[in-house]
């Protein structure tokens, strides 16, 4: 979630912007340190070409962020910097585009169980997709969680007003609610391999950064971060904060998109900065109509609030997009989905599925006519 802008940090965009197009690599803290001099000094005129800038953007921004939305990204932001910087380091050591192409990157939504106004939040549903650019998705994680036991009473209202407007999974029906096994299962899908209580008393898991949206209406990284504590400490009430708040590595999707983008010198067009059209923009681009959603919310006819469907969205727009501009071969099913005769999409969701006649180890059509002419 991006907070308010104002002229600097429209300019200060901007100029970064111009540094990654001249290929020059530079952490935005050094940025703010350069800037902050130039700007004193810049006359009014030029500071209110980016106070207008600013303004757009912020239009832009406004319905979807309450402001205490923005405060708890200030309180987040010593996370929110070492994110960055992990994000950027994490590509320092992938040697070359071929590594990049295989690389195995985790993409997450949570929809919440949230209070927002107490600034509670529990996981709902929770989506997880492991992709890489060659292969597009090779693992998922689905699970509708309830919370109707034991959610604090008196958030009802509030926690009803949120349920209607972003996934309908109401705080009162009963869905899945062993929260023990919820935890393991979903923990041991993010390490592939199994995962017992015994590792999080020892405390010495290590799990993969979970890359998921940073700015967006109803969910975003810190709610996301923010329930999975929860659920990790209804689970291990004795366990300190610190524990949990280290094994959740959340980074931000948009960042790791621009950093492929800059791997492969895709920059984005400033005229889209301009008129507000962001990495965010394009990632949330084209929403899927039925078909990439779970059942629950296939049936409610609500694909597009799925979860599920938002991750697919996400990583099908990422391989469209660097397809494009660098001819990424994208496997129908795999990077995006097919389009069935009844209108609905499907992405298939494991690696391991067979899908064409090479993986179902069938010989090519030409061998069987070649096999026939024999005879
Ligand atoms: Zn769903």
């Amino acid at each position: 979630m991006a907070p308010k802008k104002n002229g600097f940090s429209a300019f200060l965009l901007h100029c970064k912007n111009e540094e990654l197009k001249n290929g020059r690599n530079i952490n935005m803290k050094d940025l703010v340190d350069e800037l902050e001099p130039i700007w004193k000094d810049m006359n009014d005129e030029k500071k209110n070409v980016y106070k207008k800038m600013a303004a757009e953007l912020n239009a832009r921004q406004t319905k979807a962020h309450t402001p205490q939305q923005i405060e708890r990204l200030h309180e987040n932001s010593d996370d929110y910097w070492m994110m960055q910087t992990y994000v950027e380091k994490m590509f320092q050591f992938i040697p070359d585009n071929d590594q990049l192409l295989k690389r195995k990157f985790m993409l997450l939504h949570i929809n919440c169980h949230a209070h927002d106004g107490e600034q509670y939040y529990f996981p709902a549903e929770i989506s997880a997709l492991e992709f890489s650019l060659l292969k597009g998705v090779t693992r998922m994680y689905h699970k509708i969680i309830g919370i109707s036991k034991i959610y604090p009473k008196g958030f009802a209202g509030g926690m009803r007003e949120h349920s209607d407007k972003f996934h309908q999974i109401s705080c009162w029906d009963e869905h899945s609610d062993n929260y023990n096994e919820i935890l393991l299962e979903l923990l041991s899908f993010l390490k592939d391999g199994q995962v017992f209580n015994s590792d999080l008393v020892e405390g010495k898991l290590d799990l993969p950064y979970m890359f998921t949206i940073e700015t967006e209406s109803g969910s975003n990284m810190m709610n996301a971060k923010s329930s999975l504590e929860t659920l990790y400490s209804t689970v291990f009430p004795e366990h300190t904060s610190e524990r949990y708040k280290s094994l959740f590595k959340m980074g931000s999707v948009e960042r790791l998109f621009n950093e492929i983008l800059k791997r492969f010198n895709i920059h984005l067009d400033e005229r889209y900065i301009r008129s507000g059209m962001t990495i965010h923009d394009i990632l949330e681009s084209d929403i899927y109509g039925h078909g990439l959603g779970c059942m629950y919310h296939e049936l409610k006819e609500i694909a597009y609030k799925c979860s599920k469907s938002r991750i697919l969205q996400w990583m099908s727009n990422m391989c469209k997009h660097i397809h494009d501009y660098t001819g990424l071969e994208l496997i129908p099913g795999r990077h995006v989905a097919v389009l069935l005769r009844d209108g609905s999409r499907m992405i298939i969701e494991n690696e391991e599925v067979p899908l064409t006649r090479t993986d179902l180890k069938m010989k090519s059509l030409t061998e069987y006519i070649d096999y026939q002419e024999d005879f």
